[in-house]
């Protein structure tokens, strides 16, 4: 016997079917829309550099132009923007490879506090540079251990403490501090620098996404550094977020796995009788 009635069926099919590719075509019409917005503002962040470096380069190819001192100071300005944009290739390459999936994660087990210790050496010069003292909460031999890609989390580390620097305050502090959660560790950089207005903290971890601050301020950036950091700790499928007060500084925090250090099997002597 067949009792199911198939003119209903049909439609019912049908709808699914309607259903599923509006669903599909409103993804693809998200897609290019992000695609269109992403090219929008690369082409964007590469003419300021460009144009400032022609301008400069145009006043020095002129004739009367013979003010030695402001042609040096011509010169680091044009170089200073030659740096910008190779920032932002480095940043873009790097982003696009990380949202392809090219560079995967590899996971081991390290001692979170080593990493620190080799990120604070590392970064040492430049903390003198900018005036700023570097503070860890936790001896570094303390180990907690973690389970994470080791160079990514290296990028997160660097992403995060340098720009503690770019918008901390001359004589200020950047501290990183380790909380160990039940199955987690909590990773925070604070500083106590400009901080950041309350309507921008949303929007922080979108690509190319510069408050007014830091653009009228002409601090150096690609505004890439946030959503690279953000991509890093999503794809080990943890969490990132910040808070901050403008005037008195920021802190960024993310998770890592915890995981239990394995030692190897011990030698147990052998006793002889
Ligand atoms: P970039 O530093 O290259 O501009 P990021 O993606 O690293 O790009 O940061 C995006 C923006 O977030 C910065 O331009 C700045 O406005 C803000 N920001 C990031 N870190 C801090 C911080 N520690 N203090 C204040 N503002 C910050």
């Amino acid at each position: 016997h067949v009792t199911a009635n198939p003119i209903k069926d049909v439609e019912e099919e049908v709808k699914e079917w309607a259903r599923l590719k509006k669903i599909e075509v409103d993804d693809l019409k998200k897609q290019e829309r992000f695609r269109r917005d992403f090219l929008s503002n690369i082409s964007h962040e590469f003419k300021t550099p460009l144009f400032a470096i022609q301008g400069y380069i145009e006043a020095l190819q002129d004739d009367d132009f013979d003010d030695k001192e402001m042609a040096r100071n011509f010169l680091e300005k044009a170089s200073k923007n030659v740096d910008r944009l190779s920032y932002l290739i480095k940043d873009l390459d790097e982003i696009s490879k990380l949202e392809s999936g090219e560079i995967p994660i590899n996971y081991s087990k390290f001692k979170i506090n080593d990493l620190v210790k080799d990120v604070f050496e590392g970064l040492e010069l430049k903390a003198k540079h900018h005036n700023i003292k570097l503070t860890f909460k936790q001896k570094y031999d303390e180990g907690i251990y973690v389970n994470a890609d080791r160079e990514k989390i290296r990028q997160v580390l660097v992403n995060l403490i340098d720009n503690s620097f770019k918008y901390g305050k001359e004589g200020g502090e950047t501290a990183v501090s380790i909380f160990t959660l039940h199955e987690q560790v909590l990773i925070e950089v604070t500083d106590n620098g400009m901080g950041i207005e309350e309507k921008y903290l949303p929007r922080l971890f979108e690509r190319f996404f510069r408050t007014d601050t830091s653009r009228s301020r002409q601090i150096g950036g690609s505004g890439l550094g946030l959503a690279i950091v953000k991509h890093i700790i999503e794809a080990h499928q943890q969490t990132i977020n910040v808070r901050s007060t403008e005037g008195l500084g920021s802190t960024f925090g993310f998770t890592l796995q915890k995981t239990k250090q394995t030692l190897p099997f011990p030698n147990i002597p052998v006793l002889k009788s």
